[in-house]
C-alpha cells in the first residue's frame, strides 16, 4: 500500500509531484528515466511474452504448439487430476522479463506496477472476469504480510476491480500457518499443505455463497495455491472460482528446445525467454 494515500488528496498530490522532482520516473524493467511512471521502456515492453493460444483452456498453460494441445484442449496436469477450479489465465509467459517486474513489484516497493499489470490481467482474462461477480486476492501470511508491508495480490485485485467494475472483497481468505518450505516440496505435499493452509474468513462467508469468484496472484505456478483457494471458497458456497495472474510460469513438461508460442508487443511469434 503506498504509505503516502493516507494523506489528505491535495497534500498526497503534492507530494507525489515532490517525489517525482527528487526520483523521476523510470522503466520498472531497466530503469531509464520515462517521462510516465509505472510504464516500461519500449525496449523492455518488446521483451515481454504474452501468453496467447494455444493454452490449456482449464489452467491457462501454454502449449508449445496446436500439435501439443492435448484432449479437450486440456494440458497433461489437468487431465490427471481435475482442477477444483473452473478456469486460469495468466497474461505474461513467467520469463526474464516478467520475472524482472514481479520481483520488483514483490520486494523492491514498486507498488504502482499494479496499474501496468493490471490492463493485461484484464485483457488476459476478458472470458472469465465477465462471468466473475467477486473478486478476492490469494492472501499472505501475517508474518510476510509484516515484513513486506503489502499484499502484491491486494493490489493486482484492487486494480482491477476497479478497472472491470467488479466488488472487491480483499480480506476473504486468510493463510492459516506459514508456508515457507512449500517451494522444495512435491507437488503433491505442496497441494496437500497448502490445503490446509488457505481457508476463508468466517465473517466473510455471507458475501461469498451464490458467487462466481475470480482470484488473483501476482504468479500462478502449478495452480497448487488457486486450487486451496477453490476449495476453500466453494466450501464456504461459491458457486464458481477463478484464477487470474499477472504471470504464469509454463510447465516443464510443456517446454521443448523450440519453446512455446507466446507474443511479443511486435506481433511475432517468439521463444520464451530469448531476448
Ligand atoms: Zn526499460
Ligand atoms: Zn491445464
Amino acid at each position: 500500500m503506498n504509505p503516502l494515500s493516507r494523506f489528505s488528496p491535495l497534500a498526497y498530490r503534492a507530494s507525489v509531484a515532490a517525489l517525482d522532482f527528487l526520483l523521476p520516473p523510470h522503466c520498472p524493467g531497466c530503469a531509464v528515466t520515462q517521462p510516465v511512471p509505472n510504464q516500461l521502456c519500449a525496449e523492455c515492453f518488446l521483451a515481454c511474452h504474452f501468453i496467447a493460444p494455444p493454452f490449456c483452456r482449464v489452467c491457462g498453460v501454454p502449449f508449445p504448439s496446436d500439435q501439443r494441445v492435448g484432449p479437450a484442449g486440456l494440458c497433461p496436469t489437468c487431465i490427471a487430476q481435475p482442477r477444483p477450479f473452473a478456469a486460469a489465465r495468466g497474461a505474461l509467459a513467467y520469463d526474464g522479463m516478467a520475472r524482472t517486474l514481479i520481483l520488483r513489484f514483490k520486494n523492491a516497493s514498486e507498488t504502482g506496477l499494479a496499474e501496468f499489470l493490471a490492463p493485461l490481467m484484464q485483457r488476459a482474462g476478458a472470458d472469465l472476469l465477465a462471468k466473475a461477480t467477486l473478486v478476492v486476492a490469494v492472501p499472505l501470511h501475517q508474518s510476510r504480510l509484516r515484513a513486506r508491508g503489502y499484499n502484491q495480490a491486494v493490489l493486482l485485485a484492487r486494480a482491477l476491480a476497479r478497472r472491470a467494475g467488479l466488488p472487491l472483497l480483499p480480506d476473504a481468505l486468510v493463510r492459516t500457518h506459514a508456508t515457507e518450505k512449500l517451494r522444495a516440496a512435491t507437488a503433491r505435499s505442496r497441494a496437500e499443505t497448502l490445503s490446509d493452509a488457505i481457508a476463508v474468513r468466517p465473517a466473510r462467508v455471507p458475501r461469498l455463497v451464490g458467487q462466481n469468484v475470480v482470484v488473483i496472484d501476482d504468479v500462478l505456478t502449478s495452480g497448487a495455491t488457486l486450487s486451496a483457494c477453490a476449495v476453500a471458497l466453494r466450501s464456504a458456497g461459491a458457486t464458481e472460482v477463478y484464477g487470474l495472474a499477472a504471470a504464469r510460469v509454463p510447465d516443464p513438461q510443456l517446454r521443448p528446445a523450440q519453446a512455446s508460442r507466446l507474443v511479443s508487443l511486435g506481433g511475432a511469434e517468439t521463444p520464451a525467454g530469448k531476448h
